[in-house]
């Protein structure tokens, strides 16, 4: 299973399943991305392997210059298209690595509030989680912050905003998540073997902190929120 995105100045669909390609070995079930275009979500998702992918993405081509895409060792939910990464959730994009434990007493929460919930992956509840915090007013960078405080388990997580056209936001605490410095892009990565075709300037997120990547860097904070600072380092990855 795997994460990867790009905040980019060309085009990303292809890209990102290329780089999917580079996380095959370490097993999957499913695979999606979603990419935005003038502020819109659009996504391409398929069960089995990402030939299976690349065949929906040639019919129906996916432009946008920005986005995340995912593959899927089911945990919580069958191996179905349905239930393939990335979730929509009110203009919000999210896929996911790992398990949230605490996702069932979240979601009956959400549910008595009036969510309907359209898979059965734990990653959906993280996603409505984080939805109805910004309808209750707060912005994405506090609500992701406030939605990371509420879940528990491991994962390693991004997420694209529709109101953000040129953010992605991602999280770890588990499973490994690096940050992938461009020249004019930013790229996200759930190792550099992923990233090694952009380049080889990483930063490896720690556990417990969270990222906002743009086209011009990343800040990363802890989740307190106070800013922190991770080296970078040169991957000896090859593309
Ligand atoms: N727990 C999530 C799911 O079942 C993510 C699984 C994964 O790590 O790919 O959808």
């Amino acid at each position: 299973c795997g994460i990867v995105g790009i905040v980019g100045s060309e085009a990303v669909a292809d890209r990102l399943v290329d780089a999917l390609k580079r996380l095959e070995y370490r097993g999957y079930d499913s695979a999606g991305v979603a990419t935005l275009v003038d502020g819109k979500l659009g996504r391409r998702r398929a069960e089995g392997k990402l030939v299976n992918l690349e065949r929906r993405l040639a019919g129906e081509p996916l432009a946008g210059t920005i986005g995340i895409a995912h593959t899927r060792w089911a945990t919580h939910g069958a191996p179905t298209e349905n239930n393939a990464h990335p979730h929509f959730v009110d203009g919000i994009a999210i896929v996911h690595n790992g398990i949230i434990e605490n996702f069932a007493e979240i979601k009956q929460e959400l549910i008595a509030e009036g969510a309907t919930f359209q898979t059965q992956t734990d990653t959906e509840v993280a996603g409505q989680l984080l939805a109805r915090l910004i309808r209750d007013g707060m912005r994405p960078k506090e609500a992701m912050q406030a939605m990371l405080k509420r879940v528990t388990g491991a994962y390693a997580l991004a997420v694209l905003f529709e109101s953000l056209p040129d953010t992605i936001m991602a999280a770890r605490n588990g499973p490994p998540l690096a940050i992938g410095h461009g020249n004019g892009e930013m790229y996200l990565g759930s190792d550099a073997i992923a990233l090694a075709p952009f380049t080889n300037e990483i930063t490896y997120l720690t556990d417990g902190d969270w990222a906002v990547l743009t086209r011009d860097g990343v800040a990363i904070f802890d989740g307190e929120g106070r800013v922190v600072s991770r080296p970078r380092t040169t991957s000896m990855a090859a593309a």
